[in-house]
């Protein structure tokens, strides 16, 4: 018997465990087992939704492994021992052959003092809750990150809210990285949302206010989107300077090639550089772990991962969208989606992804399953 354990049921870690239990179905010499701090998948993506009072889906994962043959245990990952091939949950230990380590990435508070104390983030649904539950009394809202999740989020919140004043800070203006055209769409979606847009550098966060380079700016809510860490755990493989598992071309870690790391917690090298954090790449990552497994355990070679970007999507309220298409390096092509078009857009091809796991259970996919799989 062949124990897999996969650590972490985000985008990345629930891809791995259903088309693992879809290729293993009529083999009992594995068994996998997939492990999360909580049997709820958290659709991040509809976090800022959760933030703002609204209704999301209630996905369970044992609804959705039911029948597989694939088991779930649900807790707090606290150790992982590599030599003993034994990972630690809150008041149990489980043991494994193989490992497959998807343990994603939150806001990344220790980037700018006071954040730690005083930001709300959106790592979990719990987080958005609380957030949700602050919101209703606030007066002055800042977000700081002027990346997709800053922005989603300062848009949610200014159409929900609109008696708000909400600001959004950071470094960079919203979609420095979009085409022309798309950036200057989302800048006057924000405007007309009366999202004011703030280009600088956050250098301590206060109870009731951020400090900025040249004054402060008053808040009463503070909501930290501007950068991710992943967790301290992956520091007992080779990570690199962000902390992240360093994989070879087919996902195993260069240090211990029997875990596979995937998603956000991964640095997965590509011809265009590390792959940066999204379920758009950590799905076909997933997907890839898996195959790969049942390769090795069946004495084949490995074959190397590729994934190219096809777009950066990016909500602005519920009926309202950006969505920037990219050449498979993550820059942009001269086409994009605006307005109502893109919020469906969104909603259909990336906001949802449960009905792509339920069809994977049945049916083996391949990381070319994805569009972008074969273009690059
Ligand atoms: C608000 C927001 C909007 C976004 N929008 C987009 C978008 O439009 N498009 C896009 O492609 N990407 C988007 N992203 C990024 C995307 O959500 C991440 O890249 C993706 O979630 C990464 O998937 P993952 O499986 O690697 O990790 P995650 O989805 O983070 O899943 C990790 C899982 O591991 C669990 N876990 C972590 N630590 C432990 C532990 N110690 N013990 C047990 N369980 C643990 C977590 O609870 C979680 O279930 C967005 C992110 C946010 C926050």
């Amino acid at each position: 018997m062949t124990n897999i354990v996969i650590l972490g049921a985000g985008y990345a870690g629930l891809a791995a465990a259903v088309q693992l239990a879809a290729r293993t179905r009529r083999d009992d010499t594995v068994q996998v087992t997939l492990v999360n701090a909580s049997d709820r998948f958290t659709e991040r993506l509809r976090l800022p939704m959760t933030a703002t009072g609204q209704d999301v889906a209630d996905l369970r994962i044992p609804d959705l492994l039911a029948g597989t043959g694939a088991g779930f245990e649900p807790g707090w990952v606290t150790s992982v021992d590599l030599a003993g091939r034994t990972v630690t949950l809150d008041d149990r230990k489980i043991t494994f052959d193989l490992l497959v380590y998807a343990l994603g990435s939150v806001a990344d508070t220790g980037a700018v003092p006071g954040a730690d104390e005083h930001a709300y983030t959106l790592n979990s649904f719990d987080d958005a809750a609380v957030l949700a539950a602050r919101l209703a009394g606030a007066t002055d809202v800042v977000i700081g990150g002027t990346g997709p999740t800053g922005i989603e989020s300062a848009a949610e919140i200014a159409s929900r809210y609109p008696h708000l004043t909400v600001t959004l800070v950071g470094r960079h203006e919203p979609g420095a990285a979009m085409g022309p055209k798309a950036r200057a769409y989302l800048q006057a979606a924000l405007d007309r949302l009366g999202v004011r847009t703030v280009r600088a550098e956050i250098r301590k966060v206060l109870p009731d206010g951020v400090h900025l380079d040249d004054g402060t700016l008053p808040a009463d809510l503070f909501l930290w989107a501007g950068g991710t860490r992943v967790s301290p755990l992956a520091a007992a493989m080779t990570t690199d300077d962000r902390g992240r598992i360093v994989t070879d071309a087919s996902l195993r870690s260069v240090s211990h090639p029997f875990v596979y790391a995937i998603g956000d917690a991964a640095a997965i090298r590509q011809p265009y550089g590390i792959m940066h954090g999204t379920c758009q790449g950590g799905m076909p990552t997933g997907v890839h772990a898996a195959v790969s497994i049942l390769r090795e355990l069946r004495g084949k070679p490995a074959k190397p991962f590729r994934f190219g970007y096809y777009q950066t999507p990016v909500s602005l309220g519920r009926h309202d969208g950006v969505v920037q298409f990219t050449h498979g390096d993550d820059t942009p092509r001269r086409f994009s989606l605006t307005g109502r078009l893109a919020a469906r857009y969104k909603e259909l091809a990336t906001a949802a992804p449960w009905p792509t796991y339920r069809r994977m259970r049945r049916m083996p996919a391949s990381a070319a399953f994805w569009p972008h799989g074969k273009r690059r």
